[in-house]
């Protein structure tokens, strides 16, 4: 679609900023107007494109945004943001300066950290804000809880620096029995009864705040929902995909029953066969593990990956696409079906690798599944070479 603003593209990634915005909607909707969305827009906002959707996700009246590196958070305030943003991620001495500078919330793991953050909030007379991050068991990051209240207590003596919040992560929000996440639960209640002065206390991702509403405290830390996919073992919340891959049939190939196509020699045609070559390849983030495997729309309908995935594009069957254009066309022009067929599909047609055509769809998780993975890292893996085409109601707002 959006053919103007695509035409020059021969592959892109379109963000689709209405349905970011009806997301932010109906996850406030689902968590209440007491509960704060932080949104998460690590990693290049899980590969959408940080520039486009941070400023939409603001817009659309989240409260708070984290990310894990205190470059991220840098990025989104050279972005214009203005809203609270947390680092979830380590932070060393050495960035505190800059955080502080900033405006930058930073997960405080250290008294190190602590005393550093104490000099620079004094030295340019500004405040510091903290979390403190409470492994309950994950045992990822994060403080264990004895060691989190002491860290929190003595943080709260340090000049310039205000402990405003308190959060931990669960290990089993998606999976089918969250008792685990109860459990984690029953660890951070414990902590949060002695830590009753901090203000601010968050513990749900997206899973959790949809599964869970006893664990959504102050704030809830969504990424995946507001991507508008809706994670395993959870209440259906109304989201929608916010984005979806397409890329430009490079050039269509026919080629003998018994040659094979691409590297390794790993697909032979059993039959003569119409190829289409599209212009993606592994560098893009579409992985090498979905040769012979995955499939791409065209025309609505599903044209098989055939041989390997290379590192800038890969090769699908369309021979069995068009068949419906054959009889009348064949009957109405005299022509060989053959030719109608490759009539049909030429050079420029656009294929949809992740997203719908038509009534055809390929989903996050199903590309997930066909590679052993999860959605999240799909989407975290698209590289930083297809643009990033934003748009609302079908028109561009900017390309990144
Ligand atoms: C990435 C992340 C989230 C967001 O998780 P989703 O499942 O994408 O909502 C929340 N909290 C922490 C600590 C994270 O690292």
């Amino acid at each position: 679609m959006l053919t103007e603003a695509t035409a020059a593209l021969n592959a892109w990634i379109e963000v689709d900023l209405g349905a970011l915005a009806a997301n932010v909607q109906a996850l406030r909707e689902t968590v209440g107007a007491a509960v704060e969305l932080i949104a998460v827009v690590k990693a290049n906002a899980y590969g959408a494109g940080v520039a486009g959707v941070a400023p939409a996700l603001e817009a659309a009246g989240v409260e708070r945004f984290a990310v894990v590196w205190l470059a991220e958070a840098l990025q989104l305030r050279q972005l214009g943001l203005r809203r609270p943003i947390l680092v979830l991620g380590h932070a060393f001495p050495a960035d505190t300066m800059a955080a502080v500078k900033n405006d930058i919330t930073l997960t405080c793991d250290s008294t190190e950290l602590a005393r550093a953050l104490s000099v620079a909030a004094v030295d340019a007379g500004r405040v510091a804000r903290i979390h403190i991050h409470i492994d309950t068991g994950l045992h990822r990051d994060g403080l264990g809880p004895e060691e989190a209240i002491a860290l929190a207590e003595f943080a709260r003596t340090l000049p310039g620096v205000e402990v405003e919040g308190i959060g931990t992560h669960m290990a089993n929000a998606d999976e089918p029995s969250d008792a685990y996440s109860v459990e984690q639960q029953r660890r951070f209640d414990a902590a949060l009864k002695r830590l009753s002065w901090i203000p601010y206390r968050h513990s749900a991702n997206s899973a959790t705040a949809l599964r869970r509403p006893e664990f959504r405290f102050d704030g809830v830390r969504v990424g995946l929902a507001l991507h508008g996919v809706q994670p395993d073992h959870t209440p259906a919340a109304g989201l929608a995909p916010i984005l979806s891959i397409h890329a430009r049939v490079a050039r269509v190939l026919e080629i003998a029953a018994g040659e094979s196509v691409s590297y390794g020699q790993t697909w032979t045609a059993a039959r003569a066969s119409r190829l289409a070559l599209i212009p993606v390849g592994y560098a893009d983030g579409w992985r090498r593990s979905l040769g012979n495997r995955g499939a791409v729309l065209i025309r609505g309908q599903r044209a098989p990956m055939v041989g390997r995935v290379c590192m800038d594009q890969f090769v699908v069957d369309i021979t069995d696409i068009g068949q419906a254009l054959r009889e009348p066309r064949a009957s109405a022009s005299g022509r060989s079906p053959l030719t109608d067929v490759v009539d049909g599909i030429v050079p420029g047609a656009e294929t949809v690798l992740l997203g719908s055509q038509g009534a055809a769809r390929i989903t996050a998780a199903e590309v997930a599944e066909l590679t052993g993975t999860i959605p999240w890292e799909v989407f975290a893996g698209l590289t930083g070479r297809l643009p990033r085409v934003f748009q609302r109601d079908g028109h561009v707002e900017s390309i990144a």
